[in-house]
């Protein structure tokens, strides 16, 4: 198929480059000029593991272009996928980027002839599609209902293996406007070993958004143990969790051999949710409940819960320390997760004004994070990844992203350099490593005197 997709961040240009890997003329288009230039000369706007490879066989073998033309890029195409940002706007999802690429395409097809599909993979609230996108089609084209086909195809790839896990999804779900329209999609996809969901444009939204919801909750579940866990000496909440994920209705035992689902590592303590999706995909589908006069008191405590836990893990640091003010504080991680540079909605940058707040100097050390993107963050300073430098002389590190420079690291060097070698880990991931008896190690979800009521966090 010769395909157009309108949007090149981790969701457009992977899913150009993983379909033109399977044979499909792709055509990427963004509004970024600086964009589409380092795109057409083989590199990757943003990290993601695997995608410059695709990007450089897609663009040798003439199948893959990029350019800031949409209506040159949707000539001769018979199907656009719109990939653009839908970021929050306070709880609300901004949908300007999706009008206003909406309103591009529908002039484009004003001066075509045959018949397109457009399929929206941006995550939009239920009713999204069958109303703004569709009415804003058939104002700009001119083309009646009918006359173009209409989709709605949500996108589950995560960042730091969105490559991987474009090309083996577990399930493709394709809302259709009607079955003409899903057939098209049925031919994108043709490639796919997968199970492939037919369903209303409705059901696609919310199923992106019911999916995100349920690994919110999950990591909230298990952080609200975090905090119950901290706040009773003698309980540590990896022991709790470990015998809960035991249960066989959550790892069942097949031929002898138990299976871990991957679902577990959501049933896991750390620093609160982040990224660019998970909380503004709880907040969205708040927003859209409250609009339908549906309450949300669930999803209300999930947002709750990962508001508090910065706070709450900062409280760990400032006990373990007996206060924080003049203290140099080091961060091991700035992005939202280890193994991407996405500072979107980052926890580590929840944790950063606290510790400020409390009188602490901050440095930090992520090795995706660029000196550029660091610069502004409101860090006293910022090592890139050097991690050496980044402990020098500070009173305690607080590791956030379970990157393998913090987790193999050689702490007895390590915990050398640090005035006072107090470590709190916010991703429990050293909890397995041998480390020095000089450094006091703090994991999250331990209980503590000076956590307990009265001085317990919140
Ligand atoms: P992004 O912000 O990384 O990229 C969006 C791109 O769209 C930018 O390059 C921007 O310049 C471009 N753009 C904006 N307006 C445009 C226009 N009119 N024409 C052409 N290009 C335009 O976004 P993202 O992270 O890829 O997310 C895209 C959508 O997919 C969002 O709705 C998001 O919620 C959803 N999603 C994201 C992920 C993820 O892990 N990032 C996963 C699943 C779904």
């Amino acid at each position: 198929m010769i395909i157009s997709i309108v949007g090149t961040g981790y969701v457009g240009l992977v899913t150009g480059a993983c379909l033109a890997s399977r044979g499909h003329v792709v055509r990427c288009v963004d509004v970024s000029p600086e964009r589409v230039s380092l795109i057409r000369s083989g590199k990757a706007p943003f990290y993601e593991p695997g995608l410059e490879r695709l990007l450089c066989e897609g663009l040798a073998a003439g199948r893959l272009s990029a350019t800031i033309d949409l209506a040159a890029a949707m000539t001769g195409s018979e199907l656009s996928l719109i990939a653009v940002g839908t970021p929050a706007n306070g709880e609300e999802p901004d949908l300007s980027y999706l009008e206003a690429a909406t309103i591009q395409i529908g002039a484009a097809l004003r001066a075509s002839d045959r018949y397109h599909v457009v399929a929206v993979k941006s995550t939009v609230v239920p009713g999204t599609t069958r109303t703004t996108v569709k009415s804003l089609i058939q104002a700009s084209s001119g083309l009646a209902p009918g006359e173009f086909g209409l989709c709605m195809n949500p996108e589950f790839l995560r960042e730091g293996s969105a490559v991987e896990d474009f090309l083996n999804p577990d399930r493709i779900v394709i809302g259709e406007a009607d079955a003409k329209s899903g057939k098209a999609m049925e031919v994108l996809y043709e490639s796919f070993d997968c199970a492939k969901l037919h369903v209303g444009l409705e059901e696609a939204e919310l199923t992106k958004y019911a999916s995100n919801s349920l690994l919110s909750a999950l990591i909230s579940f298990s952080n609200e143990l975090a905090a119950l866990c901290e706040a009773t000496p003698g309980a540590y909440v990896e022991t709790v969790l470990n015998a809960l994920h035991l249960d066989h209705r959550l790892s069942p035992i097949r031929e002898g051999a138990r299976v871990v689902p991957e679902i577990l590592t959501y049933l896991r303590a750390g620093i609160g949710f982040g990224g660019s999706c998970l909380p503004k995909d709880v907040n969205a589908l708040r927003s859209y409940g409250r609009r339908k006069g549906v309450m949300t008191p669930l999803l209300d405590a999930v947002m709750a819960t990962n508001t508090r836990r910065p706070e709450q893990v900062v409280r760990i640091m400032e006990g373990a320390m007996g206060g924080l003010s003049g203290r140099t504080v080091a961060l091991l991680g700035l992005a939202f997760k280890a193994g991407t540079d996405d500072l979107r909605s980052s926890p580590a940058l929840a944790v950063l004004p606290i510790l400020k707040a409390h009188g602490a100097s901050v440095r930090a050390c992520d090795p995706f994070i660029s000196r550029d993107a660091a610069a502004g963050l409101g860090l006293d300073h910022f090592c890139a990844g050097n991690l050496e430098s980044t402990l020098e002389n500070a009173d305690a590190a607080l590791l956030t992203t379970a990157d393998p420079l913090f987790v193999k690291a050689d702490w007895a060097q390590m915990a050398a350099r640090m005035r006072s070698a107090v470590l709190i880990d916010g991703r429990n991931a050293l909890r397995k490593v041998r480390l020095p008896a000089s450094i006091r190690y703090y994991p999250i979800g331990q209980g503590a005197s000076f956590l307990e009521a009265g001085s317990a966090a919140d």
